[in-house]
C-alpha cells in the first residue's frame, strides 16, 4: 500500500509558492497578506490562527490578527470585515470557526468579499464554484485533489465515493471530482448500507466525521482511500481518522494517514488561495 504522504506534498506546494511570493513582492512593493479574525478566547483557535500567522511568514508572506473579545456583536464583526474587504494591503480573509454562539457564521460568509475569500467557503464563492467559475476553491476538497495529482491517481472515468455532504468538504469534493471526470456518488448519514457503496468504489473520500467509521472490510481490492476525518480522541488519546487505517495495508492500493494526510494540506491550500487572490488583485497574470 502507498501511504500518500500529505507533509511530502505540502511541502512541495509551499516551495513552489516561495518564487510566485517574490514576484509578487517585486512588483508590488509588499508580500502577499492573509488577515484573520477570531472571536473569543478559544483556545485551541488561538493555536490555529497562530498556526496559519507562522505558516504565512515562513514562506515570505505576511499576516496579521484581528482578535475580537466574546462581547463583540455581530454589527462589530460585519463593521471590520468591511474595512478588511477595503483594505487594498489585506488580500485574503479567513475568519476562524466556530463564533461564539450570539453570532451568525451565516452573516460572515455573506459579508466577506469572494475576491478576498481565502477559505473559499463563502456564500458568493460557493456560487462562482459551483457555477465552474472559481475564483478560488474550497481549501480542504482543493488539498485532496493536489494529494491525486501529485500521485498520479487517474480519477476519470473512476468510479468514487464521497462520504460526507458538507459545504466544507463533501460536497465542493464531489464538484472537484465530477470535473475531475469521475462518476461521483455522495453518500451521508441517511444512506442506508453504506458498506454496499463504497466497496463498489475505485476512489473513496471519507469525511463523516465519525472516528473509525470504515475499515478493510467497506473498500474493494486495491482502491484509493482519503480520509478527510480528524478527531483527538483515537485509541490512547491519539489523533486519528474516519477510517481503521492500520487495516488497510496489503488490501487497497494506497491511503491518506491521518496525522500527516490530508490535514497539512488544508492549510497549505489557505496559502496558495492567498497568493491567487493577491496575483489576481494585482492582474500579474
Ligand atoms: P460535518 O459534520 O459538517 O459533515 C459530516 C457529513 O458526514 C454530513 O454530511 C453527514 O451526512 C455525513 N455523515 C455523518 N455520519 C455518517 C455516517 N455514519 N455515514 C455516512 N455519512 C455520514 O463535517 P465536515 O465539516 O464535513 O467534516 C468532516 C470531517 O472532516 C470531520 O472529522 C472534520 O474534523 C474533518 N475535517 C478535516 C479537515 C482537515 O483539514 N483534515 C478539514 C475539514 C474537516
Amino acid at each position: 500500500m502507498v501511504v500518500l504522504d500529505g507533509k511530502e506534498v505540502s511541502n512541495k506546494v509551499r516551495a513552489s509558492l516561495i518564487p510566485r511570493i517574490e514576484k509578487f513582492h517585486e512588483k508590488v512593493g509588499r508580500p502577499p497578506h492573509l488577515t484573520v479574525v477570531i472571536v473569543g478566547d478559544d483556545k485551541a483557535s488561538h493555536v490555529y490562527v497562530r498556526n496559519k500567522k507562522i505558516a504565512c511568514e515562513k514562506l515570505g508572506m505576511t499576516s496579521s490578527i484581528h482578535a475580537l473579545p466574546d462581547t463583540a456583536t455581530q454589527n462589530e464583526l460585519n463593521t471590520l470585515l468591511r474595512e478588511l474587504n477595503n483594505d487594498a494591503k489585506v488580500d485574503g480573509i479567513l475568519v476562524q470557526f466556530p463564533l461564539p454562539k450570539h453570532l451568525s457564521s451565516d452573516e460572515v460568509l455573506s459579508v466577506v468579499s469572494p475576491e478576498k475569500d481565502a477559505d473559499g467557503l463563502t456564500f458568493k464563492s460557493l456560487g462562482y464554484f459551483f457555477a465552474g467559475k472559481p475564483i478560488v476553491r474550497p481549501c480542504t476538497p482543493e488539498g485532496v485533489m493536489t494529494i491525486l495529482k501529485h500521485y498520479n491517481i487517474e480519477v476519470e472515468g473512476k468510479r468514487v465515493v464521497v462520504v460526507g455532504r458538507s459545504n466544507i468538504v463533501g460536497k465542493p469534493m464531489a464538484h472537484m471530482l465530477t470535473e475531475a471526470n469521475a462518476t461521483v456518488t455522495i453518500c451521508h448519514s441517511k444512506t442506508k448500507n453504506l458498506s454496499q457503496y463504497t466497496k463498489e468504489a475505485d476512489l473513496v473520500v471519507v469525511a463523516a466525521g465519525k472516528a473509525g467509521l470504515l475499515g478493510k472490510e467497506d473498500f474493494k481490492k486495491d482502491a484509493v482511500v482519503i480520509d478527510v476525518g480528524m478527531h483527538g480522541s483515537g485509541q490512547g488519546g491519539k489523533l486519528c481518522g474516519d477510517v481503521r487505517f492500520e487495516e488497510l495495508n496489503g488490501w487497497v492500493a494506497a491511503a491518506t494517514p491521518v496525522p500527516g494526510g490530508v490535514g497539512p494540506m488544508t492549510i497549505t491550500t489557505l496559502l496558495q488561495n492567498t497568493c491567487l487572490l493577491a496575483e489576481k488583485r494585482a492582474r500579474l497574470f
